[in-house]
């Protein structure tokens, strides 16, 4: 919900605080109104730090499957049997049935292009020259076709006045329902990440 400042404190330290408009009403929230300037002109006690925050956490039994599969240069999914289907990434139970899963099938490295997008900012949405190409695969052997999303490579991208087009090395369009392929990282740079596999290109 959007919260607008509709009225100001009239002073740092008053009583009064800022008023914002949530919805149809006006609020005003407890405590002593703090100004920016007494907080950059030290009046009031600050600190300030860089936490050095490391996090890990466990991917799971059907995620780390998946991820030390791509580093042996493998996509692992899961097949249901109740369900009769395969899916990746694998997961520990079925989304349809809610049974356990504990079929582990090894899936081709090959698959169909779902949709793609040619994106010019990264991911901390600053404009970027070069544009990269986030797309879905649908990766063989699934049932029914589904897959997970990754980039496009060895590509280029021509621009037009009114459109933007992917082209494969051989200067072919390159579109929905392509066929393409998983490139994988040098064996000894892989890390059992997704960016094991260094995109997918147009076979
Ligand atoms: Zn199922």
């Amino acid at each position: 919900l959007a919260a607008r400042k509709v009225r100001s404190a009239k002073s740092p330290g008053s009583e009064e605080n800022e008023a914002y408009r949530i919805g149809s009403r006006e609020v005003t929230f407890a405590g002593t109104y703090v100004s920016s300037e007494e907080l950059a002109t030290g009046q009031v006690p600050s600190e300030t730090w860089d936490p050095k925050a490391r996090y890990r956490w466990s991917a799971g039994v059907a995620v780390s499957k998946f991820l030390y599969g791509l580093r042996e240069g493998r996509i692992v999914g899961v097949h249901c049997q109740t369900c009769d289907r395969t899916v990746t990434p694998p997961r520990a139970f079925c989304e349809v049935c809610l049974g356990p899963i504990s079929k582990y099938v090894d899936l081709p490295k090959t698959g169909t292009i779902n949709t793609f997008t040619v994106c010019y900012i990264d991911v901390a949405a600053r404009r970027v020259e070069t544009p990269t190409i986030p797309v879905v695969v649908d990766i063989d052997g699934t049932k029914p076709a589904g897959g997970f999303l990754h980039l496009l490579g060895e590509v280029t991208v021509k621009k037009e006045r009114r459109s933007v087009k992917v082209l494969d090395s051989r200067g072919r369009e390159v579109d929905v329902g392509r066929r393409v392929e998983g490139v994988w990282k040098p064996e000894a740079e892989r890390e059992a990440l997704i960016t094991d596999i260094k995109y997918f290109r147009p076979a």
